[in-house]
């Protein structure tokens, strides 16, 4: 009787493991160690039966133990391979079978060599591995399969460049497009190579249809193709035709299927204002396409600026890792000015760069590309190693200060290394942990709010106190405040420059002040600027202030020199 066991899953589960192995007791195990992956297991105890299980389902990775009666775990990928070449293997033996599974690898049949015993996390993950191979192996075979695509759309690629280069030979303006279908990856394994083909032949059908006449497609990538068309009468009217042509393709991809939205975006240029070669166009929509640039916006055009600031971004991302090697950073004090008394309670520490070339540099701005690009992380540790270096230093000389805040990046709250990190450098600078208060913004507690308040929970054990920055900017919703450790909420500039223009703003504010209070969370005014506001955010009882009203982002010895003049004189009440 075939043995074949099915872990419930959710009714959307597609991805299938079968595991065969002649004992028992290992299948039994092996269920349990995938029981809370998001996988349909099924179960054979000898190659005969795992290949009839083959035939009638559809099984996308086998695990296979190595020694097994009559046909062992070598001879079974090998026959898999040959009549299922899609199918990835994975081998799971002991040592003592090392020699001959190494015939099996080099015969290219397994994916995959894996040791008993195993480690329950590695398997998940190598498993995992074999479904994107898997899936990789069939967007290869698509492509093989497809008729009018080449091989990864290399000839297309070089018909596409042939004929825009021919077209700016002859000096007349015309457009090119790139029309991007984001999911079709992810398709792959939801629907069928029919029903992507068909799809992918309506988008270009669609194409044709809608844009104006001897407009030509060209599949140069798998989820990309390049539009030209020679004959514009008018911005407007091809800006006109590709918002249709959106709508069109967004009704094509209903038909693929009910559960998927695949969703497309179109970037367009003219050549040869925006490029004067098949290759630059290219380039420059590449640019648009990036979602940090096309957003949700689904038709976009190449503007030169773009250029100009991608450029910026790349020198900026260059000239990161030398910065930091290179000492080009510095810390900035910035008060905040209590509003009872005008003396300093704290200080925002902030980041500044002078580079040879680019100049002064908005942390704004090198902030959020080194966390596109993974340097935050260096980053980071170097503004935390240097923060509590200067903290330190600072309290010991001014110990009426009552903390220093740090910003700290979602990135850098994504992992539990921080904690670490704090800790160590606690002890090494010899800094009580409740003089550092940590800002992280609302947006980024937003993003993965499980993890984020775990780390901040492990902060706040810690010593340290928590501010929320920019409140007011995004999500603004009090419903998380009662589930993290918060003990300062800094309202964004955004609403304190309203507080005189818009009487519901001045409400909101003092119902916060209020309700903040109740919670036992302290108000910091961010961005003040004038002595009014500073008025107005005294008498809604607001805890203290920081902006240029009071001082700027000053050198440590400038802040030391404020903290020696306060306290700040405060409008006196009217
Ligand atoms: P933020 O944390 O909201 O910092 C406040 C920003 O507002 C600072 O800009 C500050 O100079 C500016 N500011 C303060 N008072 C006023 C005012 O009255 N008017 C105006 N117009 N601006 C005021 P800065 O230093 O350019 O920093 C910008 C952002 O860069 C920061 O916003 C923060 O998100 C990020 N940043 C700065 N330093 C660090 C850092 O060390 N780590 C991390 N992760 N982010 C940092
Ligand atoms: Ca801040
Ligand atoms: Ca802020």
């Amino acid at each position: 009787m075939q043995h074949v066991a099915c872990i419930p899953t959710n009714e959307n589960q597609t991805r299938t493991l079968l595991i065969v192995d002649d004992e028992k007791n290992v299948l039994q195990a092996l269920k349990r160690t995938f029981r809370k992956a998001d996988l349909r297991v099924l179960t054979a105890q000898n190659a005969r039966e795992g290949m009839n299980i083959i035939e009638a389902e559809d099984v996308q990775v086998v695990l296979s133990d190595f020694r097994m009666p009559n046909v062992s775990g070598g001879d079974f990928v090998r026959d898999l391979k040959h009549q299922h070449p899609d199918i990835v293997s994975l081998i799971l033996s002991g040592y003592a079978d090392f020699s001959a599974v190494t015939d099996v690898m080099n015969s290219g049949s397994a994916f995959k060599f894996l040791s008993k015993p195993w480690d329950n996390q590695q398997l998940i993950a190598e498993v995992d591995t074999a479904f994107v191979e898997y899936y990789t192996r069939r967007e290869q075979q698509f492509y093989l399969n497809s008729e009018e695509a080449d091989t990864f759309g290399y000839r297309e690629s070089i018909v596409f460049e042939r004929t825009v280069d021919a077209l700016i030979g002859n000096q007349v303006p015309f457009a090119v497009s790139v029309v991007h279908l984001h999911d079709l990856h992810f398709a792959l394994a939801h629907v069928s190579d029919r029903m992507l083909q068909a799809y992918v032949n309506a988008v270009s059908q669609a194409i044709i249809a809608k844009l104006p006449a001897e407009t030509e497609v060209f599949r140069t990538e798998f989820d990309k193709m390049m539009v030209v068309t020679p004959r514009v009468s008018s911005e407007n009217e091809l800006q006109t035709e590709l918002f249709a042509l959106h709508q069109c393709l967004t009704q094509l991809s209903t038909r693929v299927s009910d559960d998927i939205q695949l969703r497309s975006s179109i970037a367009y240029a003219f050549a040869p204002h925006d490029g004067r070669t098949a290759r630059e166009l290219m380039l420059n929509l590449r640019i648009v396409m990036n979602p940090e640039v096309q957003g949700s916006q689904p038709v976009k055009k190449f503007d030169p600026a773009m250029l100009n600031r991608k450029r910026r971004e790349l020198n900026i991302q260059r000239a990161i890792g030398h910065a930091i090697t290179d000492n080009e950073f510095s810390l900035y004090f910035q008060p905040k000015v209590d509003l009872a008394s005008g003396q300093i309670q704290s200080a925002e520490v902030l980041m500044r760069w002078q580079h040879k070339t680019l100049g002064w540099v908005s942390p704004a701005e090198f902030i959020n590309l080194s966390e596109l690009d993974g340097q935050i992380e260096a980053l980071g540790s170097w503004l935390i190693e240097n923060g509590v270096r200067q903290i330190a230093q600072l309290v010991r000389r001014h110990p009426n200060i009552e903390t220093i805040a740090l910003n700290v990046s979602a990135r850098q709250l994504a992992n539990r290394h921080i904690i670490d990190q704090f800790t160590h450098l606690l002890d090494k600078y010899d800094l009580d942990p409740s003089y550092i208060e940590i800002e992280v913004t609302e947006s980024c507690v937003m993003e993965d709010m499980v993890n984020t308040s775990k780390i901040l929970w492990q902060l706040k054990l810690l010593g340290m106190s928590i501010a929320i920055d920019d409140f007011g900017t995004g999500y603004s919703s009090f419903a998380y405040l009662s589930k993290l450790p918060i003990d300062i909420l800094k309202l964004d500039k955004v609403l304190i420059d309203d507080i005189h223009a818009c009487n519901d703003t001045y409400r909101l504010i003092a119902s916060m002040v209020k309700l903040c209070r109740n919670l036992g969370i302290r108000i910091v005014a961010e961005g003040v600027e004038s002595e009014s506001q500073c008025h107005k955010l005294r008498e809604m009882g607001c805890d203290s202030a920081q902006g240029f009203h009071f001082a700027r982002a000053v050198r440590q010895d400038e802040f030391e020199r404020l903290l020696l003049n306060q306290p700040f004189a405060l409008p006196k009440a009217q």
